[in-house]
């Protein structure tokens, strides 16, 4: 059900991303993948809920505190696309490559329907961080902000 979406974005016959989810992990995991699309963007992934929920960051992730991100939510993602990377082939969603820029620990700390609390503990990113919805018209927006905690 929440991968629908995903599925159908994407023709597996011709994408080497996965199409199938796997089985949750016993300790739920968060990446960042580079993504080398039209635009140079980060695409930071979530395991919540037996999916990767997933935001697009055009600019660097946040190392440092003061840094706000915005992050533009975009579908579920499978579990299993955590460990990939490779290059999707032109013509199809998302043509170009794809690196891991980080991977590790997620803990959820508080979450509701317009903001995430969380810690990271990966290379990279370590700490706690927080995802906040923009408020926006009568529809829920897309756009969140995205930034390390004190
Ligand atoms: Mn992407």
């Amino acid at each position: 059900m929440a991968l629908e979406e995903y599925r159908s974005k994407r023709d597996f016959t011709k994408t080497p991303e996965p199409e199938n989810n796997t089985p949750h992990s016993d300790t739920p995991i968060f990446v960042i993948q580079e993504h080398h699309a039209t635009h140079l963007h980060w695409d930071l992934r979530l395991e919540i809920d037996g999916v990767l929920k997933s935001w697009a960051l055009p600019k660097p992730p946040p190392l440092e505190l003061g840094v706000k991100r915005l992050a533009v939510q975009t579908e579920d993602h499978p579990l299993s696309y955590a460990d990939f990377t490779g290059v999707i082939p032109e013509g199809e969603y998302g043509a170009g490559t794809v690196d891991i820029w980080d991977k590790g620990k997620l803990i959820i700390k508080k979450i509701s329907s317009d903001s995430i609390h969380f810690e990271l503990d990966g290379r990279r990113m370590k700490g706690e961080y927080v995802l906040i919805r923009f408020k926006g018209g009568e529809q829920s927006s897309k756009n969140w902000l995205f930034f390390k905690k004190k």
